[in-house]
């Protein structure tokens, strides 16, 4: 007998492990090569060599007692203060350890957001296209999201919308930006546009509301594109980071979360968010994680695969006559569905090998993602399978 709020969750999960037995069935039946699966936001470039690296210093540096005993629930002291003076050095922010807390990744770091500010009824709005994991995050803490529209060419959030959805029930608006599944990265005028209507908002009607950044996609930033610091526009922002996708490490489940000076009552925040932290099960985020990015606050994977995957996919895609947007972060590419039931499409691109995630399970349907982070041979072989799709389509 399981629990009733768990029921809805578990029809998905049902459909997304279908998914994925139907992907391991054609590459048994098919071989590894032949088939095109786009499905997964699974980083494929390796790690940093410096994470190794740091791995085996830090245990023979370490005093083994601290390194693997019980902390602070917010994380070690000197690894917070790394990642502030990091912070502080790329974007001109002036953060301490106060401000940040070690998470078990960036899933984690919005539950214990959530956790912090929600009480029930409590409405996040969020921009869809969006990750749909977002709605039991916050159905986690009884909150209620309202979905926002967006450009449906150029996927940027349709700020008069915003405007007239804020009501005295919303909490927070959540961003994510570069996007999961766009790809999109909201430019600093739109970040100001969403900061000034939440100012006048709060001020309208005499209520906190705070903006969540999620940003796992940060560093994924193509051709020197600038993701802005969104504390530095809005005084009430949290800032939800994770080290999965920046130095492909999502299996380690580490990331931080950044509460500013800035923020109304911001150390009560503070204190209230490392408590939800322990509380959510969490209790504090892996302690080698923790010691790997204190060495390796700077690290970067490499981009370039990535960016080279873009291209050549994004280039492929256009010339057999899809539609899609160039993405400028992250590892997404979402395209136009030619016909209006995406699942339809999906199901086409199946008998030619190519699997991709329906719009629906983004909140937006008509169109489908494609995750480009798989090898360079991939996305040069599936181009011709493409190609047939198109033909199927008259493109
Ligand atoms: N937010 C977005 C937009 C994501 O795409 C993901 C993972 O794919 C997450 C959050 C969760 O990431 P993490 O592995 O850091 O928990």
């Amino acid at each position: 007998m399981i629990a009733e709020r768990m029921k809805p969750l578990m029809a998905n999960n049902s459909a997304i492990r279908l998914m994925f037995e139907e992907g391991d069935r054609m590459r048994a039946e098919l071989g590894a090569e032949n088939v095109f699966d786009f499905s997964l936001g699974n980083p494929n470039v390796p790690a940093p060599d410096e994470i190794k690296q740091a791995i085996l210093d830090i245990l023979e540096e370490e005093d083994l007692v601290v390194l693997h005993g019980y902390m602070s629930n917010a994380g070690f002291e000197d690894v917070r203060e790394a990642v502030a003076e990091s912070l502080n050095r790329r974007f001109g922010t002036s953060f301490g350890s106060r401000n940040i807390l070690m998470t078990v990744g960036a899933a984690s770091g919005l539950n214990v957001t959530l956790k912090t500010i929600l009480n029930p009824g409590d409405e996040v709005i969020i921009f869809a296209p969006y990750f749909l994991e977002y709605n039991w995050y916050v159905k986690n803490y009884d909150g209620k999201v309202v979905q926002a529209p967006t450009d449906k060419k150029t996927f940027y959030p349709d700020i008069e919308a915003l405007k007239g959805l804020i009501t005295d029930k919303t909490r927070a608006v959540l961003i994510n930006t570069p996007n999961n599944p766009t790809g999109v990265i909201y430019s600093e005028e739109t970040i100001k546009q969403i900061a000034a209507i939440m100012e006048e908002k709060q001020q309208e009607l005499g209520r906190t509301l705070f903006l969540i950044a999620d940003e796992p996609y940060r560093e994924l930033a193509y051709d020197g594109a600038h993701v802005p610091y969104v504390t530095k526009y809005y005084d009430n922002t949290f800032v939800v980071y994770s080290y999965s996708k920046s130095l492909s490490l999502p299996g380690e489940r580490i990331g931080y979360v950044v509460i500013p000076d800035e923020m109304e009552e911001s150390a009560l925040v503070f204190e209230t968010a490392t408590a939800a932290n322990r509380i959510s099960g969490a209790v504090n985020a892996p302690s080698l994680q923790q010691k790997i990015i204190g060495k390796c606050v700077d690290a970067k994977v490499n981009l370039e695969a990535y960016d080279r995957n873009r291209t050549a996919l994004y280039e492929g895609l256009k010339d057999c006559g899809f539609d899609c947007v160039k993405p400028e972060g992250a590892f997404y590419m979402f395209l136009k569905s030619p016909v209006e039931d995406e699942t339809e499409f999906c199901a086409a691109a199946k008998k030619y090998n190519i699997l991709m995630v329906p719009g629906s399970s983004f909140a937006c349907p008509g169109y489908v993602r494609l995750a480009y982070c798989v090898s360079y041979d991939t996305i040069v072989n599936s181009i011709p399978a493409f190609r047939k799709l198109a033909a199927e389509y008259g493109l």
